[in-house]
């Protein structure tokens, strides 16, 4: 099993600061380190960057509640690596299929900003979990941050595989597929259009079924 941090994990005081506000303001909502969606003999791993503070921060589940899981699971689904109804909560019977989705980052951040070292403290969860995927044939990065510390947990140089949105690069963890992160900024914006976003999932079925190279 990878080795998880606890409900009260003690190692980023910032995060633990903004953890323990949200707890007083809103005692209702999970306020603690998101755990990963999916199961552990998957071979595909989603790595998005952290909890958003009204998504999975509230919720306790990866994407769920916020614009990112709208577009992350619809689709999933319409790859058939997800199934069943999303209804924005973590018991609306939705599933993964050989998928699992987790975060760089499993604390919500302010603003949605890890630090760095923020970013390297909770990396020792992300590499224990990718060690422990034995049947791992692809990765996808939702975004810079994700993408450069899967590579970091990898042992990758970031000069070798530079992040782009729809790069694919190898690594002795099967192939690691780019993507601008599926948030409401990117999407507003047009940096990712819905389309665009199918366009790597349709590349990364493709692996999946063999017919990639
Ligand atoms: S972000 Fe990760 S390492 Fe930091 S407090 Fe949360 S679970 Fe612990």
């Amino acid at each position: 099993m990878p080795i998880v941090p606890p409900h009260d994990c003690p190692r980023c005081p910032r995060l633990v600061a903004f953890r323990t506000a949200w707890r007083e303001k809103k005692p209702d909502w999970f306020n603690a380190p998101v755990p990963p969606f999916g199961d552990l003999g998957a071979r595909l791993l989603i790595v998005g960057l952290a909890p958003g503070l009204q998504g999975a921060n509230r919720t306790g589940r990866p994407f769920t509640g916020d614009w990112a899981g709208d577009l992350l699971y619809a689709t999933l689904k319409e790859f058939a690596f997800a199934a069943g109804e999303y209804d924005e909560r973590p018991d609306d019977g939705l599933v993964l299929i050989d998928a699992r989705i987790s975060n760089a980052v499993r604390c919500v951040p302010p603003e949605n900003k890890p630090t760095a070292a923020e970013i390297a403290t909770c990396r020792d969860f992300l590499q224990s979990e990718i060690a422990v995927m034995k049947n791992l044939v692809a990765l996808v990065a939702l975004g810079r941050v994700a993408h450069d510390s899967v590579c970091r947990a990898l042992g990758i140089k970031l000069s070798a595989a530079p992040f782009a949105h729809g790069a694919v690069h190898r690594t002795a963890h099967g192939h690691l597929f780019d993507s601008y992160h599926c948030s409401r900024y990117n999407t507003n914006t047009g940096v990712l259009t819905p389309a665009m976003f199918r366009a790597v999932f349709e590349t990364v079925r493709a692996h999946l079924d063999g017919e990639l190279k």
